[in-house]
């Protein structure tokens, strides 16, 4: 509890016994007005000096405005215990409530202890701690154990575990030495390791995603616009009607403090708060929830069109399989297979794609970049480079007909790197990558959860595609496209999807950025440290786990489940309370319990969003 919190629950206690006491004493007319004065201005007295304020700045139909002028109704008509339990039931649920945000903020804000506090830099040989803030790109820090990676960087020396799960939700930690990335916000656990960093703090991962669970409050959804517009206008509404409820039935029966005292219940009850703090708190808590699964939703109106998805597009490589290749075959026409893959390294050596990588790991050294003059990448095709002053052309077939170079007929399984030497066909490297163990048992999952379809856009060829489609159950597949065809093939989808169900896809951020955009939600997947990916995408998976889109939309339906009951529990309790005090059939303070009542139970309602 913080400070405030406990000052407001010594207020409620104080009250509490002075009103007790209030009722004890044997005192009658002003006296007994006084003493019911003492716990009434000792528990509400925020609450009148809010409702004066807002009154002054002209927004006069809030809770404040309500409660305040309910209760100071109840004493004109000499309810003096009933105004001050009025006061007293409201401050134990906004105190209860103010304990339920802060909870679920903290929740969020575990994420936020990825965020590191310093770094050791080595400058001129020796140690200094700076903010991570002052580290520029390419100095070295150093990270012992038990402390989190400052920066995004490789490992220069040293060998040690890291724990990711803070950012992953992935409790495994890894090993790594010499060489390897280390993400900002992983944990080092054994080792002292040195690291040359690659990116400024702003830039690294911590920051990124920080960033992102910061905005994420701030995309509202539908349902909690909803909410909002409904308090706007309802609250006006309903002191309309308690005005007409103290005015118009006393002109027929004279019985003007009866019909006053049932119009200040009516205000009471209709007091919105349960919705207008339980909506966006199971929002806050399904994001929380999730993000404790390495599952980051970057806004509530995401959770809402993720629980409706019925249409799961996949990108192949990185998505549906490791996106991790082996070199399987090296067919070269009249040369080594070592200069072929060395050549390949070569004009590979500055590009981001798996493809790459996995030739480069295949080359095994570093390649000499000051042979390299000039590279330039064609999306969905490959790669053309100047390498000791020749053009070397690596790719698909397409890559080929481009650079027009006549390619042999082959059956390669897997995915086959062609490549031209100043556009004549020098051989090609046939690679093979592997399906993720858990591909084909989500997406079992996901049509038992009532996915529809299940759709795959690869810029491979048919065959490499075909091959994992059909080894993983996708229903359809659709081949050799580039960015700018996957992205037309997206629209169609698009169009075809069943009416008022949603379509997601996930890719890793590689040539499918646009598409990742024009999806009603875009999610990438093995997103550390592609920052490309958790900018276009509005749900980011911080491994690569295919099961993490089965959970989201788990967590996602839950959630929205979670909203309408408290929408539905909440209207129909007011609506029979409203009906009731109409009637005077019930008092004020049990029309406040009841108030009080449905808020704490939507709010632990919402709360149960966290633990999904
Ligand atoms: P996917 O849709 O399967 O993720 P991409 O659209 O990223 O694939 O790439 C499509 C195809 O283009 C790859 O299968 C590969 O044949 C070729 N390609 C793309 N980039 C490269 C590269 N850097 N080197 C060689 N081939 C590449
Ligand atoms: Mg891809």
């Amino acid at each position: 509890m913080s400070g405030r919190q406990k000052k407001i629950l010594i207020r409620i206690v104080l009250a509490a016994v002075l009103t007790v006491a209030a009722a004890l004493l044997p005192v009658k007319g002003w006296l007994r007005l006084a003493v019911y004065l003492v716990p009434y201005v000792v528990v509400g007295w925020d609450v009148l000096w809010r409702a004066g304020r807002n009154i002054l700045r002209g927004q006069i139909f809030d809770e404040q405005f309500l409660m305040a002028i309910a209760t100071i109704g109840a004493f004109f008509t000499a309810e003096y215990a009933e105004a001050v339990m009025v006061m007293l039931f409201y401050q134990t649920g906004e105190l209860f409530q103010s304990i339920a945000v802060g909870r679920s903020r903290k929740s969020i804000a575990a994420l936020m202890e990825i965020r590191p506090d310093s770094a050791t830099v080595l400058r001129d040989g020796e140690e200094r701690v700076v903010a991570p803030e002052e580290v520029a790109p390419g100095e070295i820090i150093l990270v012992r154990p038990g402390e989190k990676v400052p920066l995004d960087g490789r490992i220069l020396e040293g060998q040690t575990t890291v724990n990711t799960a803070a950012l992953t939700g992935e409790s495994l930690p890894r090993d790594c030495g010499a060489g390897d990335p280390v993400i900002s916000g992983s944990v080092n656990l054994t080792g002292v390791i040195r690291v040359k960093t690659e990116k400024s703090f702003g830039e690294s991962t911590v920051s990124k995603i920080l960033e992102l669970v910061e905005n994420s409050a701030a995309k509202k959804a539908r349902a909690e616009r909803f909410i909002t517009r409904f308090a706007r206008y309802y609250t006006p509404c309903v002191v309309i009607g308690a005005l007409f409820l103290a005015v118009l039935p006393p002109i027929f029966d004279g019985n003007w403090r009866e019909w006053i005292h049932r119009a200040l219940i009516f205000l009471v009850v209709s007091c919105p708060c349960a919705l207008v703090i339980s909506v966006p708190l199971s929002f806050f808590g399904g994001i929380g929830g999730a993000s404790r699964h390495g599952i980051l939703i970057k806004g509530a109106s995401y959770l809402e069109s993720f629980a409706k998805v019925k249409t799961v597009v996949f990108d192949k490589t990185g998505t549906l399989t490791r996106g991790v290749f082996t070199v399987s075959a090296v067919y070269p026409e009249g040369m080594e297979d070592g200069a072929l893959l060395e050549l390949a390294a070569f004009a590979e050596s500055y590009s981001g794609h798996p493809v790459a990588a996995s030739i480069l790991r295949a080359y095994g050294k570093e390649p000499d970049r000051s042979r390299v003059a000039s590279t330039r990448e064609i999306a969905g095709m490959g790669v053309i480079a100047t390498v000791d002053g020749k053009e070397i052309a690596a790719g698909n077939r397409k890559m080929m007909e481009k650079a027009g170079v006549a390619v042999p007929e082959n059956t390669d399984p897997g995915t086959t790197v062609h490549i031209a030497v100043d556009s004549r066909y020098a051989g090609r490297i046939v690679i093979e990558d592997e399906i993720k163990i858990d591909a084909a048992e989500s997406i079992r999952r996901l049509k038992a959860m009532g996915v529809t379809q299940t759709v795959m856009l690869t810029g491979d060829r048919e065959e490499a595609g075909r091959s994992v489609g059909e080894k993983v159950g996708i229903d359809q597949i659709y081949a050799q496209l580039l960015p700018d065809q996957k992205v037309a093939a997206l629209e169609k989808l698009l169009e075809q999807k069943p009416a008022g169900s949603n379509l997601a896809f996930v890719g890793d951020g590689i040539n499918d950025a646009p598409v990742l955009t024009r999806a009603d939600v875009g999610v990438a997947m093995g997103a550390l440290g592609s920052d490309a990916a958790i900018e276009a995408a509005d749900v980011v998976l911080m491994d690569d786990q295919l099961s993490k889109i089965v959970d989201a939309i788990r967590i996602a339906r839950k959630t929205m489940r979670i909203v309408r009951q408290n929408i539905v529990f909440a209207l129909a309790v007011k609506g029979v309370v409203l009906a009731l005090s109409a009637f005077g059939l019930t008092g004020m303070w049990i029309a406040v319990f009841a108030d009080v009542g449905v808020m704490v139970l939507a709010i632990l309602n919402a709360m149960r969003a966290l633990r999904l």
